[in-house]
């Protein structure tokens, strides 16, 4: 079958395996209804709030970029200029609670440095509005459960940037293995860089609450989590640094394994040094191969039947469509806070068993 781009962000935008998903407890009805759009507010110009989600934006059909709240007064003028904000809907870091008086904004997602998503997740709820937040949603369990409970009891919905989950490579991966159920699964997920700038937040244990395993670790985690289909029950993880004055706060490479309830296993592994991006994954009689796995454009598959030739989506534009829908249509969402805080937990145990250097349960 082929696919234009844009024909396929308009059909998994409006997802049909989404319609399936129930709707939510405590938001019976939907919120906005007919043609309306989300409008939404940017919370961090960085770069993948530049590079990536202003211009998929552009791109949506369910939601569309109408504010921004940034502490750098340089960058409002082109924002302005080039996405057409009106002044009423730019904010700064100090004066941005008062987003509660303005109706036109739906959702602030928040692409923040890490440490960061706590505070201003909480603070976008407490003002009203439903919220995307990057990955990490936060640096512990505890602040993943604080910031669901909040959302909760401001009646808003909280949505994790995981833009792989409307990839069609990893939705592949996550159906992979109702066709070989038999026998235990093996799964081998890896994700790194070798990063640059030493002066860099994503190096600073205050800003970044770890390194790799925080930033592309989760990656990793995660797609082991949705082949698998179930929740570790413990990991054995083991830490190796080679520049201890560059990763003298945070984590350099780590590699861990899982284990699973239906005694399936994962090895998995990542790095701000040695660039890895795989996700292979071994039933019984049949494996699946996705190199490079985890990038923006270009992820390539591969099974025991040959080459998977899918289309090549815009996932940030079908990830913020699906969770518009999702708001739209009172749907369940499968990046929601709660899976947000899985991978917490998983990273929580990783980080103790690299410190004890025993298997510790998540
Ligand atoms: P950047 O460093 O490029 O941008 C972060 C922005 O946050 C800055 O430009 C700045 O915006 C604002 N900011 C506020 N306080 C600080 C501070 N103390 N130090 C640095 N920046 C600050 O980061 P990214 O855009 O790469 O990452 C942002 C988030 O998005 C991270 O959580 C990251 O994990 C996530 N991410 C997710 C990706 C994905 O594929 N899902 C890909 C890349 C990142 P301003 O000047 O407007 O105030």
């Amino acid at each position: 079958m082929k696919y234009t781009r844009r024909k396929f962000i308009a059909t998994l935008g409006t997802g049909s395996a989404l319609l399936m998903l129930p709707s939510v407890p405590g938001f019976s009805k939907p919120i906005f209804s007919g043609d309306k759009k989300l409008s939404i507010a940017l919370v961090g110009l960085g770069n993948y709030a530049t590079n990536q989600l202003a211009p998929a934006l552009q791109e949506t059909s369910l939601c569309y970029l109408n504010g921004i709240v940034t502490g750098t007064p340089a960058k409002i003028d082109k924002w302005k200029q080039q996405y057409n904000i009106p002044d009423k809907n730019i904010y700064n870091y100090d004066n941005f609670d008062n987003i509660a008086n303005n109706e036109s904004i739906d959702v602030v997602y928040v692409v923040l440095p890490n440490s960061m998503h706590y505070e201003f997740v909480i603070r976008a709820a407490k003002a009203g509005k439903h919220v995307f937040c990057e990955k990490p949603m936060g640096l512990s369990v505890n602040e993943c459960e604080e910031m669901i409970a909040v959302c909760k009891k401001a009646g808003v919905r909280l949505f994790v940037g995981y833009r792989l989950h409307t990839e069609p490579h990893h939705q592949v991966a996550m159906k992979f293995r109702d066709e070989g159920k038999t026998g235990i699964m093996y799964v081998q997920s890896e994700f790194g860089f070798k990063i640059g700038d030493p002066t860099q937040w994503r190096l600073r244990k205050a800003l970044a609450g770890g390194g790799s395993m925080m930033d592309l670790g989760i990656y990793a985690i995660q797609a082991a989590r949705y082949s698998i289909g179930e929740e570790p029950l413990s990991v054995t993880a083991q830490e190796y640094k080679t520049d201890y004055k560059k990763f003298s706060e945070v984590d350099e490479t780590i590699s861990w394994q899982m284990e699973f309830p239906g005694r399936h296993v994962s090895n998995s592994y990542t790095s701000y040094t040695t660039p890895a991006n795989r996700l292979y994954i071994s039933t019984e009689n049949r494996w699946f191969n996705l190199f490079p796995a985890f990038n923006y454009h270009g992820n390539h598959g591969s099974t025991n039947r040959g080459e998977l030739i899918l289309p090549d989506i815009n996932q940030q534009a079908v990830q913020m469509n699906t969770f518009s829908k999702c708001i739209l249509d009172n749907l369940e969402s499968d990046a929601s806070g709660e899976e947000g805080l899985r991978d917490l937990k998983v990273i929580e145990a990783i980080y103790k068993s690299v410190e004890s250097g025993n298997k510790v349960k998540v």
